[in-house]
C-alpha cells in the first residue's frame, strides 16, 4: 500500500464511513463540537441509510451508500471509518491509493505492524509513523489505558488485572435500541425480542458477546490485551481481564488492579492522574461519589476513582473507571488523531 504524504491545508475535504451508526453519529458530532476545518463533509453508509442525513454546521447532509471503487475516494484528505472491520479491510487499502489518509474506528488493522494504534495522551509520536491508515484503538482498551498510561510511566507496571462493565452501546447503534425496547417490553410485561445480543440484555448481564477462543479468551479480551501491549509499547506487560456486558446504555467501566514494580501509593497515583490529560479525579469517599457511566456520558474525560491499595499483591493498587467509549474510546480520539495530523494543539 502507498502511503500519502499528508499535505496540510487550511481546510479538509473529511469523509466519514459508517455515518448512520453509533460512532459515526458522534464523529459528526464532535466535528462540529472541535470545529474542525471542513472544507467539505460526505457521509457513507450502507444502502440501509442510503438517502438518510445526518446534520453538519447547520447544514443536511444526505448519506451515500459506499461504493467501493477507487474513482470514489477521489478528493478526499481524511476519511474517518468506522463501518466494521469486514468493510474497513476492502475500502481502506483503495482510499489510501486515492490519496487520503484513514484513521479507522474497527480492528482490521490496529494490530498490523505498518500501522500505528495510537491514543493521543500516550503515544502521539507514532502518529508520524503512518503509511496512510491510522488505527484507534478498542474502546476498552482506550478508556482503561487513559488511566493506567501515566502510573505506568511513572512506575513500570508489571501486570493489570481488569473487569470491565461494559455499556450496550458498544455494540452499535442498534444494540442501544435493543437495550431500550427490552427494557419497555419487560416493564409493559411483553415477550422480549432478541435480534443484536444473543441473551437478554435488560435486567440482566453477560460474559461479553464476542466469540471464545481456544485460549479460553473471548476477542474483545484479547483485543485489550495485544493493543495495550503496542499501545504502551511493552511487550512484557501482563494482562489478565473478563469483559462484561451489562444493561448500561452509554460509557463501560472497569474495576482495575495493577502490580508496579515499586511501591505506587494511592496518593502519590491520585496526583499523577490529577495531572494527567484526559483524566479527571472522582473519588469522595465520604459522599459515596465515584465514577459512574452516567456521569461519563457525554464527556471526553476518563472518570478514575476508588484508588486504593490492593493488599492482596506486594505493590498493588486498585482503581475503578468509567469512560464514554462512544467519545474516547472512538469517535473523540480518531479526531483527536486527525487534530494532530493537522497540528492542532490543544
Ligand atoms: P453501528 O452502530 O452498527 O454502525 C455501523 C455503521 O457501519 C453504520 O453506519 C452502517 O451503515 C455502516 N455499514 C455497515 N455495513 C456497511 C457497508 N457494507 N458499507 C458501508 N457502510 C456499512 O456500529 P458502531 O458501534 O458505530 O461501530 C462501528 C465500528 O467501530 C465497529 O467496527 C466497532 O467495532 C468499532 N468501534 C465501536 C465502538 C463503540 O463503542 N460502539 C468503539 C470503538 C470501536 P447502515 O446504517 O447503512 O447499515
Amino acid at each position: 500500500m502507498k502511503g500519502p504524504a499528508f499535505v496540510k491545508k487550511d481546510k479538509y475535504n473529511v469523509a466519514v464511513v459508517g455515518a448512520s451508526g453509533a460512532v459515526g453519529q458522534e464523529m459528526v458530532k464532535i466535528l462540529e463540537e472541535r470545529d474542525f476545518p471542513v472544507e467539505k463533509l460526505s457521509l457513507f453508509g450502507s444502502e440501509r441509510s442510503e438517502g438518510k442525513s445526518a446534520k453538519f454546521r447547520n447544514q443536511k447532509v444526505t448519506i451515500q451508500k459506499l461504493a467501493i471503487e477507487p474513482t470514489s475516494f477521489d478528493g478526499f484528505d481524511l476519511v474517518l471509518s468506522s463501518a466494521g472491520a469486514f468493510v474497513s479491510k476492502q475500502f481502506i487499502p483503495v482510499a489510501v491509493e486515492r490519496g487520503a489518509v484513514v484513521i479507522d474506528n474497527t480492528s482490521a488493522f490496529r494490530l498490523d505492524p505498518a500501522v500505528p494504534l495510537v491514543i493521543p495522551e500516550i503515544n502521539p509520536e507514532d502518529i508520524q509513523k503512518h503509511k496512510g491508515i491510522i488505527a484507534n484503538p478498542n474502546c476498552t482498551a482506550a478508556i482503561m489505558l487513559v488511566a493506567v498510561a501515566p502510573l505506568h510511566r511513572k512506575n513500570r507496571i508489571k501486570r493489570i488485572i481488569c473487569a470491565t462493565y461494559q455499556s450496550a452501546s458498544g455494540a452499535g447503534a442498534r444494540a442501544m435500541q435493543e437495550l431500550e425496547n427490552q427494557t419497555r417490553d419487560y416493564l409493559e410485561g411483553k415477550p422480549l425480542r432478541k435480534e443484536v445480543f444473543p441473551h437478554q440484555i435488560a435486567f440482566n448481564l453477560f460474559s461479553h458477546d464476542s466469540p471464545v477462543s481456544e485460549s479460553g479468551y473471548n476477542t474483545e479480551e484479547l483485543k485489550v490485551i495485544q493493543e495495550s501491549k503496542k499501545i504502551l509499547h511493552d511487550d512484557q506487560i501482563r494482562i489478565g481481564i473478563t469483559c462484561v456486558r451489562v444493561p448500561v446504555m452509554r460509557a463501560h467501566s472497569a474495576a482495575i488492579y495493577l502490580e508496579f514494580e515499586s511501591k505506587m501509593t494511592p496518593r502519590e497515583a491520585r496526583k499523577i492522574l490529577e495531572d494527567a490529560p484526559g483524566v479527571k479525579v472522582v473519588d469522595e469517599p465520604q459522599k459515596g461519589h465515584f465514577p459512574m457511566p452516567i456521569e461519563a456520558s457525554g464527556q471526553d474525560q476518563v472518570l478514575v476513582g476508588r484508588i486504593r491499595d490492593d493488599g492482596s499483591t506486594e505493590n498493588g493498587l486498585a482503581l475503578f473507571v468509567s469512560g464514554d467509549q462512544l467519545r474516547k474510546g472512538a469517535a473523540l480520539n480518531a479526531i483527536q488523531i486527525a487534530e494532530r495530523l493537522i497540528n492542532i494543539q490543544r
